[in-house]
Formats: C-alpha cells, sequence, structure tokens
C-alpha cells in the first residue's frame, strides 16, 4: 500500500503533540498535518492530569523565575519562554473561549475546573483546522530518506517533510531517537513523597506547615507546605525535594533528610525564644500550649522526642533538653526508607539529551526536519503547572519552525 503523504506529522497525541499541531495548522493553512496516537484516545494526561481539573500553567511571569522551577531544563527554557511563556497561554486559551483562573498558591486552572473543557477545545480546533487524528497508531519505525521521513505504524505507513515527536516519557520512542543517533538520558521517577517510620509522626498525619528540608550529605534543600501522612510525609516541599533530587537518588532506597519546622526564624531566635519562655512562663507545662505557631500535635512530639514530658514545667527544662529541642525545632533528622509514587501527579527525569536541541526551533541538531517536545525531551519540573507550560511553549515554537518557509 501506498504511504499516506503529509507536510506534517505529529507523533504522539498528548498535550505537546496537540498544541502544535493546532498552531501549526493555523499558521500554515494550506499545510497537511496528521497526528499518530497509538492509544484508542488521545490527551489522557490531560484528561487526569490536576485531579481532572488541569492545572494549565502558573502564573508565573518572568522567564527567568519561572525556569527556576525546572530541576532539568532551567537554562535551555530561558530562551524559549522569552518566546512563548504563562502570559500567551493565558492569552491562547482565553481568545479560543477557554478562561483560566489563578488559585492562591499560584497554579492556573480552566474556570470550568474541568479537563474536559481542555480536551474538548483541542478536538474542537483540530476539527476546525482540518487536522487528520489517527489513533490505534503506534509510530514502530522512523527513517530520514532524502528530503523525507518514511514512518512507519502498527497499521499504514506515512511520508513526511516534517516530524514531530511528542511521545512523553515512552522509553520505546526513546529507543527509536537513539537508533537515529539521539542520546538519551535513562528514565528515572520524579515527584515521590518520602516513607518514614518515626516516632515523632506517627500519630500525626493530616498534620501540615511550613517546613525547610534538606538531603543530607548533599546541597539540595526545598522550603513550603510539608503534609505529615500515614506512610512518611509529602506536602510541596517533599515533591520539590523528590524532583530536584530525583537523579540523586534514583537507586537509593534509604537516605536521611532533615527538617527545620521553623523556617521563618534563626536558630539563634529559637534559642532566645525557648530561653525567654523558661523565664516567663516558668510555671506553665510546655505540654499546654504549642509555641511558634506549630501545630500543637506536632509541639507536644517533638517535646517528647526531647525528653521532655507532659509533667514538666518550663522552668524544670535543663539545658541539654532545651538544647535538644531546638535541635528537634530546626534540625532534626528522619531516616527515609522508601518513596512511594505519588498518584496525582508524577513525571519522569530523563530524555532526549538537551544539548542535542536547538531551543529556538525545538529542532534536533541530530536530524534535520525533526522536531522534539514536551516530555520526551530530558525537561521535567516540580509540580503546579509547570510541566504543561513546557508542553505549550515547545508545542508552539516547533509549530513556527516547522511552519516557516
Ligand atoms: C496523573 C498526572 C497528573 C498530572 N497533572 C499535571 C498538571 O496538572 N499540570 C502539569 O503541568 N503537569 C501535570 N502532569 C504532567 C503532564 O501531564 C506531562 O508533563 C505532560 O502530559 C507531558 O506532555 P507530552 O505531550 O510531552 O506527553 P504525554 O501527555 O504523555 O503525551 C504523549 C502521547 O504520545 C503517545 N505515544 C507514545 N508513544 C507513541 C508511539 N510510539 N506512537 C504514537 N503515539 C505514542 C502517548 O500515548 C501519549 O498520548 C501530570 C502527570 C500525571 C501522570
Amino acid at each position: 500500500m501506498e504511504p499516506l503523504s503529509f507536510d506534517i506529522v505529529i507523533i504522539g497525541g498528548g498535550a505537546a503533540g496537540f498544541f502544535a499541531a493546532i498552531n501549526a495548522a493555523e499558521m500554515a493553512p494550506e499545510a497537511k498535518i496528521c497526528i499518530l496516537e497509538r492509544g484508542k484516545d488521545v490527551l489522557n494526561k490531560v484528561r487526569i492530569s490536576g485531579g481532572g481539573r488541569c492545572n494549565v500553567t502558573h502564573a508565573e511571569f518572568l522567564p527567568k523565575e519561572l525556569t527556576r522551577n525546572y530541576p532539568r531544563g532551567e537554562k535551555e527554557l530561558r530562551g524559549p519562554f522569552h518566546s512563548f511563556m504563562t502570559g500567551d497561554t493565558i492569552e491562547w486559551f482565553e481568545k479560543r473561549g477557554v478562561p483560566l483562573k489563578i488559585e492562591e498558591d499560584g497554579r492556573m486552572f480552566p474556570e470550568s475546573n474541568s479537563s474536559e473543557t481542555i480536551i474538548d477545545l483541542f478536538l474542537q480546533e483540530s476539527k476546525r483546522l482540518k487536522i487528520e487524528l489517527l489513533t490505534k497508531r503506534a509510530v514502530q519505525g522512523l527513517q530520514q530518506k532524502n528530503d523525507h521521513w518514511e514512518i512507519s505504524t502498527s497499521q499504514e505507513n506515512f511520508v513526511a517533510k516534517k516530524v514531530m515527536i511528542a511521545t512523553g516519557s515512552n522509553p520505546k520512542m526513546w529507543n527509536l531517537l537513539q537508533d537515529l543517533g539521539h542520546s538519551i538520558v535513562p528514565g528515572v521517577p520524579s515527584l515521590f513523597t518520602f516513607n518514614i517510620s518515626d516516632k515523632r509522626i506517627k500519630d500525626l498525619p493530616g498534620v501540615a506547615t511550613n517546613a525547610v528540608v534538606k538531603l543530607k550529605r548533599t546541597k539540595l534543600g526545598t522550603s513550603g507546605p510539608l503534609l505529615i501522612t500515614h506512610w512518611g510525609m509529602s506536602g510541596p516541599a517533599i515533591l520539590k525535594l523528590s524532583a530536584w533530587g530525583a537523579r540523586e537518588l534514583s537507586d537509593k532506597k534509604n537516605f536521611e533528610i532533615e527538617v527545620n519546622w521553623l523556617p521563618e526564624i534563626s536558630s539563634e531566635e529559637v534559642e532566645a525564644e525557648l530561653l525567654r519562655l523558661k523565664k516567663e512562663n516558668a510555671k506553665q507545662f510546655p505540654h499546654k500550649y504549642a509555641q511558634f505557631e506549630l501545630p500543637k500535635r506536632l509541639w507536644q512530639s517533638l517535646l517528647n522526642a526531647s525528653g521532655i514530658d507532659a509533667e514538666i514545667r518550663w522552668a524544670d527544662l535543663n539545658k541539654q533538653q532545651l538544647e535538644e529541642l531546638q535541635q528537634q525545632l530546626t534540625g532534626g533528622s528522619f531516616q527515609v526508607h522508601g518513596k512511594s509514587t505519588f498518584k496525582e501527579e508524577f513525571v519522569t527525569a530523563g530524555g532526549v539529551e538537551l544539548k542535542e536541541v536547538n531551543f529556538k526551533t525545538f529542532e534536533s541538531k541530530v536530524c534535520k526536519n525533526l522536531f522534539l517536545a514536551g516530555e520526551v525531551l530530558n525537561i521535567d519540573a516540580i509540580t503546579g503547572g509547570f510541566n504543561f507550560q513546557n508542553a505549550w511553549t515547545g508545542g508552539y515554537l516547533a509549530a513556527q519552525a516547522m511552519t516557516a518557509l
């Protein structure tokens, strides 16, 4: 059978693939464009993203600040974000009838609070722009012949002038790209929670507070809300640390973290405050009232860990107990013995080596007329809408380059 011929073939019907296809079709209305998707449905990750609400982007409007949320890709995305970033994303969706709203923590969602709104928009736009959408087409082979690409799928074959790979972190596609001469950084999980079995937090699931968490024996540290769970610790501070430490932690089951439960004040200030409490609240029991605005159960648990039981008064605290309490408050060590994938949202760190990509166009430097965007690249971010922003930015700039004369 004769191969089907297109100007642009986009492999992967996910966030980056659809964004590239729609923009390319608008920029070059005459171009014949198709999306090849291996599954029977498209945009599956968009559907389940953000707990079904789709955290589309993050209200951070300075390119340099935005890049700080990418443990991998920070340097490379700075240029692209100058061309297409948050403000452009908001405008893009708004112009097409999907306004976004900002939540208190900066995450942005469709006003409808439903990822289906994004999916409906993408499907509607693809139809309007006559983008051929072919599902159940797993791409199995990719070869460059003279001035065109030959693409073989589980069904028919295709030829195209330009190909874009937007297959996320699918290892089979990474293998195909390796055969084409690309280097692949092996995939490891990012965004996971820590399993910790420790008396200090055992009875506190559900307690949340701001903290600074450091990975011991490294320079890595993050801050933000920390949530105590039934199995250990979670929340933005932990997820961020898992993302920045994804490589270091990939082969480690056991490691140690240090938690500062009082990130807003210095150790010296904590020490001075404890001495003041000892003096001024001499007759009171430390267990009775939580200090430093800590959740009461956490405060009591840290007192117990410092050898201060409910019968002891402030006046009776000895030097060792005060020192231990200060240590527990500002730098307690916790042994982590395993990781759990955060079911709501996780990404894979790894993918096409970034130095092999031109970040003005998202074109491969190894193969001409081959474009790459989204998670197929060795780019990933912490939670908050940044992973999709990478897909939109890459998709948009690749569309521009693929349709340029
Ligand atoms: C549960 C969950 C929730 C998330 N929530 C958010 C969120 O709210 N905000 C955020 O920013 N990020 C979120 N993320 C991360 C985000 O979903 C991804 O970063 C983003 O989807 C990556 O887009 P992509 O287009 O590169 O890849 P994908 O969305 O993974 O799309 C790749 C597509 O390519 C197809 N494909 C793969 N191989 C082939 C092949 N050989 N032939 C044809 N097709 C192929 C796949 O079937 C898939 O449809 C979440 C991730 C998960 C798992």
